[in-house]
């Protein structure tokens, strides 16, 4: 997968499309997913320009790493998730439906999620 720098949340990294923010630091955006899959759904990202986790696990440094990670806990925390609970997912690639090709983790939670489920 290469990455295209003009994928949606590129676009909205450098401010050519809104998004509702919820927390940034240096390395890390997060906002409000535009399709709602929870009553929680946050979208984390990273500043910088990875395709997917497998991308940004390789190449990412421990600073934005460390940085990204710290931003998904702090997403938690501030959408009040810590004690009630919530799912983090990375998709990756065609056979989980990675639709926007910028590494991004989506945080889910504000009511029961259920069991994890996947397509047969
Ligand atoms: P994926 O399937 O790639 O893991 O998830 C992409 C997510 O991005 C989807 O949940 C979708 O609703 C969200 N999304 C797509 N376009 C936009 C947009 O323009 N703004 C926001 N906030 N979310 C988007």
């Amino acid at each position: 997968m290469t990455y295209d720098s003009d994928n949606i949340f590129a676009r909205i990294l450098r401010g050519e499309i809104p998004c509702t923010r919820v927390y940034e630091n240096e390395y890390a955006l997060a906002f409000e997913d535009i399709n709602p899959l929870a009553p929680v759904h946050v979208l984390v990202i990273p500043k910088a320009a990875y395709v997917s986790h497998a991308d940004f696990a390789a190449r990412a440094s421990d600073a934005e790493i460390a940085g990204f990670t710290r931003a998904v806990g702090e997403v938690a925390k501030i959408r009040g998730l810590d004690e009630t609970g919530y799912r983090t997912v990375a998709n990756h690639g065609a056979d989980a439906r990675q639709d926007v090709l910028h590494y991004h983790v989506h945080v889910l939670g504000g009511h029961n999620l259920g069991v994890m489920i996947t397509a047969r």
